[in-house]
């Protein structure tokens, strides 16, 4: 019989034999580059594995076409392998993500569950700062309106004070400043104004005859009288026993006629002694009137002419109203 030429597959399946092995593609494979390249990586894990004779196992060849063998088979096999490479990596760093997230989620509920009471703390304190924060703003409420109604009356006591400071103590009318303002008011309102300047007849003799505390009260009644029959129109003290009245509008003719009226209505009025009733006579004032209609200066000039109206009233038997 012709002698059959050795070759290395013959080899492989020999060792593949020898070695309790089946004779698998892989197998086949395995022996095959171990045997004709014995210092290759494959040559030198199954030489390892083998050596001291002890038989190459199944699960070692497994495990050396794993390393060796599947890899690069499955690389060249697979033209996807750098996707899939790269999906498992994306894989890979989901599950680092979702792992370390969990970590620091459990980290937290760690510190969370550690810092209880030290959280529970805060809260209690914070509950207190809300508490003083609600209280004081609470209380700065209260001092808000407090401050609020001393503001309202001290605004009161300052206009109180400021009206007393432009009203005549005695009758309670306007004093000299106030019937300065009402012009100057008028004057830049452009308004004309009908000036009655009074003065009460023979006043002297009401206080040489019943004193200066009658003299006071007879003025009252005057101041009263003028002002009801005047009304609305403005009534001041000029000084002494003497009253301005001013009425806007330039109508001085109904200035002359409201001042008599109000000269009437005194006139007509019975003063008596209030101690005894004793009466004390009658009791008149003489009107001078004039009609003022530019700036607050022809105001003054106004009075002026009211004033010489009035001397002529007095010249002329007192107890009337003249103008100019
Ligand atoms: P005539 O008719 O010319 O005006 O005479 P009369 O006496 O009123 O004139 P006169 O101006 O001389 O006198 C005014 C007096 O008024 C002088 C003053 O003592 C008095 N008098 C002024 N103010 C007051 C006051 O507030 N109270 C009292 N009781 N008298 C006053
Ligand atoms: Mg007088
Ligand atoms: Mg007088």
């Amino acid at each position: 019989m012709p002698k059959i030429d050795h070759t290395p597959g013959d080899d492989a399946l020999a060792f593949l034999v020898d070695q309790h092995l089946a004779p698998t593609p892989e197998n086949y494979t395995l022996a095959y580059i171990a045997l004709t390249d014995p210092g290759s990586p494959i040559g030198q894990m199954v030489k390892a594995f083998n050596s001291d004779g002890f038989r190459l196992r199944q699960t070692h060849a497994d495990e050396i076409v794993r390393l060796h063998l599947a890899g690069s088979a499955q690389a060249s096999a697979s033209p996807d392998h750098a996707q899939q490479d790269a999906l498992r990596h994306q894989a890979i760093k989901l599950g680092e993500a979702a792992s370390s997230a969990a970590a620091a989620t459990g980290a937290f509920a760690r510190e969370l569950s550690e810092e209880a009471g030290t959280i529970g703390g805060e809260e209690a304190r914070t509950v207190k700062i809300v508490a003083r924060m609600i209280e004081r703003s609470k209380s700065t409420e209260i001092d808000l309106n407090a401050t609020a109604s001393e503001v309202a009356a001290l605004r009161q006591e300052l206009e109180a004070a400021r009206d007393d400071a432009q009203r005549d103590q005695l009758t309670g009318l306007g004093n000299r400043r106030a019937i300065d303002r009402h012009l100057q008011r008028l004057a830049k309102k452009g308004s004309a104004r009908v000036l009655g300047l009074c003065d009460v007849d023979f006043f002297k003799r009401v206080n040489d005859r019943y004193g200066h505390g009658v003299g006071d009260r007879v003025l009252k009644q005057v101041a009263s009288s003028l002002a009801n029959a005047c009304a609305p129109h403005f009534v001041g003290r000029w000084g002494g026993e003497e009253f301005l009245v001013v009425m806007e509008g330039g109508d001085k003719a109904a200035g002359v006629a409201m001042l008599d009226q109000a000269r009437a209505d005194l006139a007509k009025r019975e003063f008596k002694l209030r101690e005894n009733d004793q009466p004390m006579g009658q009791i008149t004032f003489s009107g001078g009137v004039a009609v003022a209609t530019g700036e607050h200066a022809d105001s003054v000039a106004a009075i002026h002419r009211a004033d010489a109206a009035l001397y002529r009233a007095k010249a002329e038997g007192r107890n009337r109203i003249c103008s100019d």
